[in-house]
């Protein structure tokens, strides 16, 4: 989607239509006062106060019906300059814009522009006629306190975007109710996946029992993965003392993304932001020949990380989240090896969740950049190259971004796009040349030498906040059934006649490990379908006397009008083969 805020001339346009909106609201409400009216990303706003006046729906549309007039009147739009007693004098009835121009410095030009019979207060630049703001439509209207401060007057706030063309405006209309359609935040409370909780604070969501069946699925998933590669996991607590991150060197580098150190005791303790200083410690508990690397350290770890308040979003940005992490600790020799491993668990799991597509982003040194990147150059070179021949051989398409390498590895980030909105990095391995340098780690070589080992740091799903998020936009919460809270929604046509049956499909299915849920309550069929579809359960089994007598399961998939037919025990293979396929 678009971001009108960057796009010079999208928001010199976007920013007219405030103007075009502020006048057409004069119109309709003669004692209106406004205050700001600025560009955003998906257009512009107005902060306007009618009094007690409460604009509704209905309002915007007259509202733009108005706007459609100015246009059509087409005014030219006239930008002049004022002295600050001429402004003061101009706009001495609006208090307002006193309070602007009172905030101005002392030798600001004071600019206004004047379309028709209305002249605002304004810096520009602006689009030179009204005419030119012909496609725009009002999006909706929400109450914002003057100043963003809840002390102060309740403004309204319309909001609305212009574009140059219509087939512009269509298609991002169209997006934006796609987006809206998706938005994991309404999905998440509909399906009661999350909650949040001024008295757990901003960016800390809850997740409510569905989201846990959700989450324990990814994270059962994931470890099975890890399992099978031969990580082993750990569990460590979310906190460490402020001279583990001195150690690590977060405390320098990363304190502004960290939560204030606390003081118990004698100890000074920080919420961590990441794992890697516990487990380098992990680590280095015993001494390490080269014959038992790689040591792969995993664990679904809690993190704590400073965001600021206003871009804290449900569960896909958050101050606490869990992280699928891992660290790799390989000898330089291995590196390819292990990151081989690393990329191919990448497109396994891409491939179970039907995520087609992403892009491999390989960040490397300047190698001309002698300061800013850890001196070793055989290592650099050997690691580069062993990266790119992974991601040949795999035939992945990937760029290479010279220079943006951490000071301490190159990186590999997968940038997966999502249904709606720009893309997103998912998965992460980072090469660490350094970090165990920092920690003194080390293995005996095979001459009985002592050699630092290399780290890869590593995360598949990213964080399990984010990655749910994005399922959750992906499907619009219509999650494949090894996913899903409930699997199998049951309902007997007849409670007097099919419970008995039901009952008993429910608990051979149960005593397969399948999350079922049996509707017995006294409703008429046809409002019980409709209702696990507004649930969006994956897979509905109709039982009625045809069943029951030949011990067969009628089922119908999610969205599909179909019925299906089979033997119980056949369909007992059939869905547990299903949910191991992950289908
Ligand atoms: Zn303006
Ligand atoms: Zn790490």
């Amino acid at each position: 989607m678009i971001n009108i805020k960057e796009n010079e001339e999208l928001s010199v346009l976007n920013h007219s239509g405030a103007h075009l909106l502020a006048q057409a609201v004069k119109h309709l409400y003669p004692d209106a006062l406004f205050w700001v009216g600025p560009v955003i990303t998906d257009g512009f706003y107005y902060d306007i106060d009618l009094g007690s006046k409460k604009l509704n729906e209905e309002d915007l549309v007259s509202i733009e019906k108005e706007m459609k007039k100015i246009v059509k009147d087409g005014k030219r739009i006239v930008r002049s300059e004022l002295t600050r007693e001429e402004a003061l004098e101009k706009f001495k009835n609006d208090p307002y814009k006193i309070d602007l121009i009172n905030e101005m410095e002392e030798d600001t030009v004071i600019t206004c522009y004047t379309q028709g019979d209305f002249t605002d207060l304004c810096r520009g630049p602006h689009v030179e006629s009204v005419k030119e703001i012909k496609y725009f439509k009002l999006l909706k209207v929400s109450g914002a306190y003057y100043k963003g401060d809840s002390k102060n007057k309740m403004l309204q706030r319309i909001y609305g975007v212009a574009f140059y063309n219509q087939e512009d405006l269509n298609e991002y209309l169209k997006e934006l109710e796609e987006a809206k359609e998706r938005d994991h935040r309404k999905i998440g409370a509909a399906l009661d996946i999350f909650m949040s909780h001024d008295l757990v604070g901003k960016g800390m969501p809850l997740w409510l029992p569905n989201g846990a069946i959700i989450r324990k699925q990814l994270e059962n998933y994931i470890y099975e993965k890890e399992q099978k590669l031969g990580y082993h996991h750990v569990y460590t607590p979310c906190v460490g003392t402020v001279d583990l991150y001195k150690t690590s060197g977060h405390w320098d580098h990363y304190k502004e993304n960290m939560f204030p150190s606390m003081k118990v005791d004698e100890e000074e303790f920080v919420l961590r932001p990441m794992n890697c200083p516990h487990h380098m410690l992990i680590y280095g508990n015993e001494i390490h020949s080269y014959r038992d690397l790689p040591i792969r350290i995993g664990e679904f770890a809690t993190d704590f990380r400073y965001e600021a308040s206003g871009a804290v979003k449900g569960l896909e940005r958050v101050r606490c989240m869990c992280q699928n992490d891992a660290h790799l600790f390989v000898t330089p020799e291995q590196i390819g090896e292990e990151f081989k491993k690393v990329v191919s668990l990448i497109l396994d799991v891409y491939k179970d969740f039907g995520i087609k597509k992403y892009k491999f982003r390989l960040s490397l040194r300047d190698p001309m950049d002698k300061e800013k990147y850890f001196d070793d150059d055989d290592m650099w070179n050997m690691a580069e190259d062993k990266l790119r021949e992974v991601l040949n051989e795999f035939g992945c398409e990937y760029h290479e971004a010279i220079g943006e390498a951490a000071f301490y590895g190159p990186k590999l980030d997968v940038e997966v796009k999502p249904a709606v909105g720009p893309e997103i990095t998912l998965s992460t391995c980072q090469l660490d040349f350094l970090l165990p340098r920092k920690f003194e780690l080390s293995y005996i070589d095979s001459n009985g030498e002592k050699q630092t080992p290399v780290v890869l740091h590593r995360a598949i799903f990213g964080t399990f906040d984010r990655f749910t998020a994005f399922i959750i936009e992906e499907t619009k919460g219509a999650f494949p059934l090894w996913l899903a809270p409930i699997s199998i929604n049951i309902i007997p046509v007849n409670n007097e006649y099919h419970l008995e049956y039901a009952t008993r499909v429910k608990e051979i299915l149960e005593e397969n490990g399948i999350r079922v849920n049996l509707d017995s309550r006294n409703e008429k069929l046809g409002y019980k379908m409709r209702e696990a579809q507004t649930r969006k359960i994956p897979m509905t089994l109709i039982l009625g006397d045809k069943e029951r007598d030949n011990k067969e399961i009628s089922y119908r998939l999610y969205s599909e009008k179909e019925t299906t037919t089979m033997k119980l025990d056949e369909f007992i293979e059939f869905i547990n083969l299903k949910i191991k396929e992950k289908k």
